[in-house]
């Protein structure tokens, strides 16, 4: 066990998901403990009174100030480097760490390597993806991050792994500067909390970070020159390969699709001549074109790794995708009705309706400060009629009056919950057989359900309601 951190003073800041595990964390390993937090609400309070019990100090409703003899701060990812906190340690000279970084320094000898992805969209997609196809090579492993396993829990608990498929966000790697994965896949970089980060050009630093001292594979996305930037500008162990992946045919040194299969023209015997055949399109579950993109990311980095391409081809076909992510709900009167609930910014709706001939689109919801002209003119082409839902609606309209002048626009002048049903009422007016009512709100879910959960299944709930 280590003892880094005996007699340590360490300020965890925040309690909550990463906040509380970690503070248990540190205090078993004699670290002298102090949470601090923001808040003091009712479930901060139960949370204190639990870590309290333990011996650890809390300090709840006030989280600006740096408390006396701090050796080390841990805070939660989410936390803006701006913040007061942040500013003391740096005068002091205190360093900060993320939840990520905890868990990579206390991983035990002969730790499971990390494969490591990060994006703006179809991280969570791909981790699993991955995680299904290193299952199917006979590892032991587990999707961790922001799903599934915690990563603490996979540092620290019983369960040895082989290698592990972790996500990870901006902010994350904003806070873990000695991270060292053995492969790591940017997916896309699309302008998003930019408000935490300050700048593209500072969530794009973060987010290359994954990058930073990879040993085998930096795996980018052929479409997006960004994330290839990225690699070039990142240092990484010698003999380390930059990958792309690509829906087209792969040049050297990259993943792709050649006639409806997928194919990787990278970890092959003489490459320049050769590729290996991984699996079909059709093993890609739902094979709508972003996703097989993540699909590619993930058999590279499986690849990476030295999963024969039969485990490729198995994980993939074992893959369900997780629920509210270009789900089918069902088909009514000869319209198929697709919950993408998680596009919850343009970049994902994007993709989202680019999968589709023609479409209903159910949008609107939270903008968080997104300007929707690109995406409108972008999918112009393809949108039967749309239906607007939501606080922010107005925006999206405007841009469909730009951009798109002929299409119907329905707009719902009501954020109730029940307003779902007759969005999906309308859009089934506005459907023809043949096409597809595509919930992907481009937008947040907060000013009419509790999360994007909630929203997907209402929306499923109504079209169950269609068809009865
Ligand atoms: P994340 O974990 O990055 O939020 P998810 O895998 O949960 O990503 O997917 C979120 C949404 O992003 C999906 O519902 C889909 O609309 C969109 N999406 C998934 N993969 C991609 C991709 N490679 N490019 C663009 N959009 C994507």
């Amino acid at each position: 066990m280590s003892t880094e951190f005996q007699g340590k003073h360490v300020t965890v800041a925040g309690l909550g998901v990463s906040g509380v595990p970690a503070a248990k964390v540190l205090h078993g390993l004699g670290a002298r403990v102090t949470v601090v937090n923001d808040g003091a609400d009712e479930r901060a309070r139960a949370q204190a009174a639990e870590l309290e019990a333990l011996g650890v100090t809390v300090r709840l409703g006030d989280a600006d100030t740096l408390p006396e003899g701090t050796d080390l701060i841990v805070t939660a990812p989410g936390w803006k480097p701006t913040k007061p906190l942040f500013t003391a340690a740096a005068e002091a000279g205190v360093p900060v760490w993320g939840d990520v970084e905890l868990a990579w320094r206390l991983r035990g000898e002969n730790a499971a390597p990390w494969l490591a992805v990060t994006g703006t969209n179809g991280k969570t997609t791909t981790v699993r993806m991955l995680a299904s196809i290193l299952r199917a090579a006979g590892l032991r492993t587990a999707a961790v991050g922001n799903i599934g396993v915690s990563l603490l829990d996979a540092v620290t608990g019983e369960q040895e792994y082989d290698v592990l498929a972790v996500e990870l966000s901006s902010y994350q790697l904003h806070w873990a500067p000695s991270l060292r994965a053995h492969s790591a896949a940017v997916l896309n970089l699309a302008p998003d909390h930019l408000d935490w980060h300050g700048s593209m050009d500072a969530y794009a630093a973060d987010k290359g970070r994954v990058y930073e001292g990879n040993q085998v594979a930096c795996v980018y996305n052929v479409a997006d020159k960004a994330t290839e930037d990225l690699v070039r500008e990142a240092d990484v162990e010698e003999g380390c390969r930059a990958i792309g992946f690509t829906l087209g045919a792969p040049a050297p040194s990259q993943l792709g699709v050649v006639d409806g299969i997928l194919v990787d023209r990278a970890f092959v015997e003489n490459r320049q001549k050769n590729a290996q055949e991984l699996a079909e399109v059709a093993d890609v579950n739902p094979p709508a074109p972003h996703n097989i993109a993540n699909a590619l990311a993930a058999a590279a980095l499986a690849r990476a790794y030295g999963v024969p391409a039969a485990a490729v081809r198995d994980g993939l076909r074992a893959f369900t995708p997780d629920a509210h992510r270009i789900a089918h709900v069902a088909d009514v009167d000869g319209v198929a009705y697709v919950d993408d609930s998680k596009a919850t910014n343009t970049h994902a709706a994007e993709a989202s309706l680019a999968a589709y001939g023609s479409v209903v689109w159910i949008a609107g919801g939270l903008a968080k400060g997104a300007t929707f002209d690109e995406l409108v003119a972008g999918a112009a082409g393809r949108l039967r009629g749309v239906v607007l839902i939501g606080a922010d609606r107005a925006l999206i309209a405007e841009a469909l009056a730009r951009h798109a002048p002929e299409v119907p626009v329905v707009d719902l002048d009501r954020t109730d919950t029940g307003a779902m049903l007759q969005a999906v009422q309308e859009a089934r007016r506005l459907a023809r057989p043949g096409d597809t009512v595509l919930l992907a709100p481009a937008c947040a879910s907060m000013d009419m359900f509790a999360n994007y959960n909630q929203r997907g299944d209402a929306f499923a709930q109504a079209v169950r309601e269609l068809g009865a």
